[in-house]
């Protein structure tokens, strides 16, 4: 048989790093929401034929993306946004000593942008089982600030990208006006700086407000980068 046109003997293939936490009814949600569940409906050790299950549980579960519907009225749902926003070269940037309080752009004041994706390194929602109130967020003008150097996309290591108890949500609404896409709860403890390949994309929920991701950073910015001109039908 001849070998695959690409495979792992023609094709150096980098280490990649899983930035999303293990889905498990332990996993933390925000106070309130639906934490995850998981029912075996038949299973071998029950003497059924195979294994099928049925899942519950917030659309906002661990590593996900936000949908506009979840933080504007007229905002669409997850499944009208253009899977390639969470594809593609993407900056990993640790910010230290934001506990408690919001990102701005002068805590960047030595950093270049140099991707269209931001993933914030803040090391304040360590554990992803155990939820905490005072983890870092974004500020409304680190969006602003961003969009200017043409970023399109940011993320974190926290719940949201506002703080645990906000109502005004002015964060996301600065995402709302500059249409940024929002990845939130990924795991990015033993990742470095620098830039990668993000790829993380949502279910195609009907009119969901959010969906979870599976995350993963390619240490290679340059894979799939040329697909930036996706053209396809998002529904
Ligand atoms: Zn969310």
């Amino acid at each position: 048989m001849p070998p695959f046109l690409y495979d792992a003997a023609t094709v150096a293939t980098p280490a990649v790093h899983d930035i999303s936490p293990l889905i498990s009814p332990r996993l933390a949600v925000f106070p309130g929401d639906t934490s995850f569940s998981f029912q075996r409906l038949l299973s071998f050790a029950a003497g059924h034929h195979l294994e099928l299950s049925t899942i519950h549980g917030t659309v906002h579960l661990g590593a996900h993306a936000d949908s506009p519907i979840h933080y504007h009225r007229d905002g669409v749902g997850i499944d009208r946004r253009d899977p390639l926003r969470y594809v593609g070269p993407a900056q990993v940037i640790t910010i230290d000593g934001a506990r408690g309080r919001r990102i701005r752009p002068a805590d960047l004041k030595s950093v270049t942008i140099s991707a269209p994706r931001v993933l914030f390194r803040t090391g304040t929602f360590p554990d992803p089982d155990r939820w905490c109130d005072d983890f870092a967020s974004l500020s409304a003008e680190l969006i602003e600030w961003l969009s200017e150097r043409g970023a399109q996309l940011v993320g974190t290591d926290t719940p949201s990208i506002d703080p645990a108890d906000d109502k005004v949500l002015e964060t996301h609404q600065a995402v709302y006006r500059h249409d940024f896409a929002v990845l939130e709860g990924l795991v990015l403890e033993a990742v470095a700086d620098g830039l990668y390949t993000l790829v993380a994309q949502p279910l195609k929920i009907e009119g969901a407000d959010a969906s979870p991701v599976r995350a993963l950073l390619i240490p290679d910015p340059r894979i799939l980068a040329a697909f930036q001109n996706f053209e396809g039908d998002p529904r």
